[in-house]
């Protein structure tokens, strides 16, 4: 693919979020974005509310408006704590039709039950790990995935190979053995961008369009730097950009700030979140 050469700004399309701000603009103007996630501990024993915090957080520092957490249980004081800006929601309080909703970092079994609505009414839409596993078992959900291109709404899908083989019915092996032919395959079936992730991350629309990420290194193999990226598109998509221009925004900045990540640091989701917009 002629893809891997294009230039920088192939991939970034509109001006960075938090520089180049019109001076009349508010938060209104940025888009609001909503991560709807994070299992707490008492269902399973497996707490993974920091996937949806690093998710909000990537969305916050990306230069989103504002940034709503919904959580899987009531484990919402502790999350006011770690991130003073989110507001908390429950879901049913949720406006999904207004919003830029990431949905599935961290989410547990406890998104299933979420996800019809999700799936039927966000406007704009972001789905990650537990909600890609819970489509990949689900035919009914798969029409919801399916229908939302018909009616015009955005939608980037963002699995790692393992989520993507589930989704393709097939193995991880397949998936890696030609990973643009996953990507594409998976735009085709759900009509929505796809970013494959992991090293040289595809990017993939329905039409058939596919690139390679330039940028991105084994730096970013620690856990959450998937939810950081969910929440990056989260952000692109809620100020005003495409699906495809958001996905492929997202993956070239995650991967960029990982390339210049300062020498013998290490990187962490967390502190990658807070790099993402800068
Ligand atoms: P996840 O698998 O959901 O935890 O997401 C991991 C993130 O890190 C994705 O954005 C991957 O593309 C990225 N990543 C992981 N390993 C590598 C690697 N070796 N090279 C480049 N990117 C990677
Ligand atoms: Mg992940």
């Amino acid at each position: 693919d002629a893809a891997a050469t294009e230039a920088p700004s192939a991939w970034l399309q509109g001006p960075p979020a938090p520089q180049h701000r019109a001076h009349a603009s508010h938060k209104g103007s940025y888009g609001d974005v909503a991560i709807v996630g994070g299992e707490g501990l008492a269902a399973r024993g497996m707490g993974m509310t920091g996937a949806a915090l690093l998710a909000a957080s990537a969305a916050l520092h990306s230069g989103a408006g504002r940034v709503m957490v919904c959580l899987m249980d009531d484990e919402h004081p502790a999350a006011a704590s770690a991130l003073p800006e989110l507001m908390l929601r429950r879901f049913d309080a949720l406006a999904l039709a207004e919003l830029s909703v990431v949905c599935g970092c961290g989410g547990g079994q406890a998104v299933v039950p979420r996800l019809p609505a999700v799936l039927a009414r966000s406007a704009r839409l972001v789905l990650d790990a537990d909600a890609l596993n819970a489509v990949a078992a689900d035919a009914a959900l798969q029409s919801l995935l399916t229908a939302r291109a018909a009616q015009g709404l955005p939608t980037v899908i963002t699995p790692h190979p393992l989520e993507a083989a589930r989704l393709l019915g097939t193995t991880t092996a397949v998936v890696q053995a030609d990973r643009l032919a996953a990507a594409r395959a998976l735009a085709l079936r759900f009509g929505c961008v796809v970013v494959l992730k992991g090293s040289g991350t595809v990017v993939a629309a329905p039409d058939g369009a596919a690139s390679l990420n330039p940028t991105g290194n084994a730096l970013l193999a620690t856990g959450g730097t998937g939810d950081v990226l969910a929440g990056m598109v989260g952000a692109g998509l809620a100020r005003g950009l495409g699906a495809m221009a958001a996905a492929r925004a997202a993956v070239y900045r995650h991967g960029l700030a990982a390339d210049v990540w300062p020498a013998g640091a290490p990187l962490t989701a967390g502190a990658l979140a807070r790099r993402v917009g800068g």
